[in-house]
C-alpha cells in the first residue's frame, strides 16, 4: 500500500490534516491507536468537557437563578449517571461525524499504533499485535499530548485523577482538590462546584491562568472566589497521601515556610500537557525534539529529516485543539504546493465557565515587556443593557491597541459569551484593523457585542454608556 501521506494520530490536527490533504488530491491514510477519532480534544478534551460544562450550568440556573427570572421549579436533582451519558452521546457523536468525514473524503483509517519504521514508511501494530507496513510519499506526526504527572503522586484515576478521571467521576466528591490553576483546573473545578463540591485550587505562581493578561487573571479569581472557589496561592505541593476514601494534599508556600494539609475526597491533577511521542521510534530515524520533548519544526511544519512533518501539541506553541487545525490545514496545503500559512499572533484562547474568559493577542504584560506604547479601553458588561437585563454582568471588555498607529494588538474579555465575542476581535486583527475601524462598526443592539464596540470608542476616551 503506498501513499502521497500518512497521518500518525487524528485528533484535531491530525484528521484535518487529512482532510485538507485529500480534498487537495493527496493519497491518504490515517493511522489511530485508539478506537474512536477525534484525540484528546473529542474523546477526553474539549467536548466531553463542555459537555459537563453546558450540563452543570444549567443545573446551577435552575438552581440558584430561575425563580429570579419568575420561573418556579422545585429544586433540581442530580442524576449524574445521565449527565455523563448525555456527555457520552456528544462524545460519541462527535468521534462517528470525524469518522464519516474521514470516509467520504477516501481517506484509509488504520486502527492501531504507529511506528515510522524508517523514511517513507509507517508500521501499525493493531490491538491483537498484527502488523502491516505501510509506504508513503510524507508523515505526518499528530500525536499530540499526555497528561503532566507531579513526581512522587500517583494518579490512580480514583481519588487523585488527570483531566480524564475528572470527565468520569460516578460521585460528586464533597470536598474537590485542583493542583493547578490553568484552564483545565479552573473548567474541570467549575463543573463539580456547580454540582456540590467544596473546590479548593492550589498553585504554585502567585496567579491564576499563567499567560493571561494579569488584570483578566485578577478579575477573573475574584469572581470565582464569589462563586465558592478557595485559592492557595504560591503554593507547591509536596505530596498526596491516599487511603482507601480520601486524600490528604501537603504543600508549602513556593517561597519557602511551613508545611500545610488539605483533606480532599478527589485531587485533580491539572498541571499542564507534555508532547506525546513514546513508541513512535524518532531516535530511532534521527528526528529531532527540544529540551521539552516537543518535536522541532521549521516555519513549513517540517522536521530535520526530509519526508516527516509534525503539528499540533506535539511540536511548540499553545497546546490547543483550533491551533492544531490550522496547523493542520498549512502543512496539507504545503505538501500539495500551495502557501499554507498559521498567523500565530491571532489565536485566540478561551476558558469555558461562566463567566468565559476569551483572549486574542498580547497582553499588557507582553506589550510592556517588549516596550510598545498602547492604548487602552475598557468597557465593563454592568453598563451593557442586554447583560443588565439578563443579570449577567460580571466582567468587562479590554481592547490594547498601539499608541502611534491605533493598531488593535490585543482583546481580552471576561463576560458571557466571551468565547463567542472574542472572534469579531479576531477577525478585526486579521485584517489589520485599528480600535476607531471596531467603533465605527455598527453593532445591533442589544447584544453583548455592544461592549466590545464600547471598549473600543474607549480607547480613544469616548464610550457613550460610560
Ligand atoms: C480536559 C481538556 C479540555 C480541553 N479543552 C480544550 C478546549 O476547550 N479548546 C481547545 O482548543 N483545546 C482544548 N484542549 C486541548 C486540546 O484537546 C488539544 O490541544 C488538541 O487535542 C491537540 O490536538 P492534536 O491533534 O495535536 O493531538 P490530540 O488531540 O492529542 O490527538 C493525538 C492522537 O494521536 C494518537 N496517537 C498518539 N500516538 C500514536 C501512535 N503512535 N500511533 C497512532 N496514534 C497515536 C492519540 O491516540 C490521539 O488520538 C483540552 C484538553 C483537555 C485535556
Amino acid at each position: 500500500m503506498s501513499y502521497d501521506l500518512i497521518v500518525i494520530g487524528t485528533g484535531p490536527g491530525g484528521y484535518v490534516a487529512a482532510i485538507r490533504a485529500a480534498q487537495l488530491g493527496l493519497k491518504t491514510a490515517v493511522v489511530e491507536k485508539r478506537k474512536t477519532h477525534g484525540g484528546t480534544c473529542l474523546n477526553v478534551g474539549c467536548i466531553p468537557s463542555k459537555a459537563l460544562l453546558h450540563a452543570s450550568h444549567m443545573f446551577e440556573d435552575a438552581r440558584d437563578h430561575f425563580e429570579g427570572l419568575g420561573i418556579g421549579v422545585s429544586a433540581p436533582k442530580l442524576d449524574l449517571k445521565k449527565m455523563q451519558a448525555f456527555k457520552q452521546e456528544g462524545v460519541d457523536g462527535n468521534t462517528k461525524g470525524v469518522e464519516f468525514l474521514l470516509k467520504k473524503n477516501k481517506i484509509d483509517a488504520f486502527i492501531g499504533t504507529g511506528r515510522i519504521a524508517a523514511v517513507g514508511q509507517v508500521e501499525v501494530t493493531a490491538e491483537d499485535g498484527s502488523n502491516q507496513l505501510l509506504q508513503t510519499k510524507n508523515i505526518l506526526i499528530a500525536t499530540g499530548s499526555d497528561v503532566t504527572r507531579l513526581p512522587g503522586i500517583e494518579i490512580d484515576e480514583k481519588a487523585v485523577v488527570s483531566s480524564t478521571g475528572a470527565l468520569e467521576l460516578e460521585s460528586v466528591p464533597k470536598r474537590l482538590v485542583v493542583i493547578g490553576a490553568g484552564v483545565i483546573g479552573l473548567e474541570l473545578g467549575s463543573v463539580w462546584r456547580r454540582l456540590g463540591a467544596e473546590v479548593t485550587v492550589v498553585e504554585y505562581l502567585d496567579r491564576i491562568l499563567p499567560g493571561m493578561d494579569g488584570e483578566i487573571a485578577k478579575n477573573f479569581q475574584r469572581i470565582l472566589s464569589k462563586q465558592g472557589f478557595q485559592f492557595k496561592l504560591g503554593a507547591k505541593v509536596t505530596g498526596v497521601q491516599t487511603t482507601s476514601k480520601s486524600a490528604t494534599l501537603t504543600f508549602e508556600p513556593a517561597a519557602g515556610g511551613a508545611a500545610e494539609t488539605l483533606e480532599a475526597d478527589v485531587v485533580l491533577v491539572a498541571i499542564g500537557r507534555v508532547p506525546y511521542t513514546e513508541g513512535l521510534g524518532l531516535e530511532h530515524v534521527g528526528v529531532q525534539k527540544d529540551n521539552r520533548g516537543r518535536v522541532l519544526t521549521d516555519a513549513h511544519f517540517a522536521t530535520n529529516v526530509t519526508g516527516i512533518y509534525a503539528i499540533g501539541d506535539v511540536i511548540a506553541g499553545p497546546m490547543l485543539a483550533h491551533k492544531a487545525e490550522d496547523e493542520g490545514v498549512a502543512v496539507a496545503e504545503i505538501l500539495a504546493g500551495k502557501a499554507g500559512h498559521v498567523n500565530y499572533d491571532v489565536i485566540p484562547s478561551v476558558v469555558y465557565t461562566f463567566p468565559e474568559v476569551a483572549s486574542v493577542g498580547k497582553t499588557e504584560e507582553e506589550l510592556k515587556g517588549a516596550g510598545i506604547a498602547y492604548n487602552a479601553g475598557k468597557f465593563p458588561f454592568t453598563a451593557n443593557g442586554r447583560a443588565k437585563v439578563n443579570r449577567t454582568t460580571d466582567g468587562f471588555v479590554k481592547i490594547l491597541a498601539d499608541a502611534a498607529t491605533d493598531k488593535v494588538l490585543g482583546v481580552h474579555i471576561i463576560g458571557p459569551e466571551a468565547g463567542n465575542l472574542i472572534h469579531e476581535a479576531a477577525i478585526a486583527m486579521e485584517f489589520g484593523a485599528s480600535s476607531e475601524d471596531m467603533a465605527r462598526t455598527c453593532h445591533a443592539h442589544p447584544t453583548l457585542a455592544e461592549a466590545v464596540k464600547e471598549a473600543a470608542l474607549a480607547v480613544e476616551k469616548r464610550a457613550i454608556h460610560m
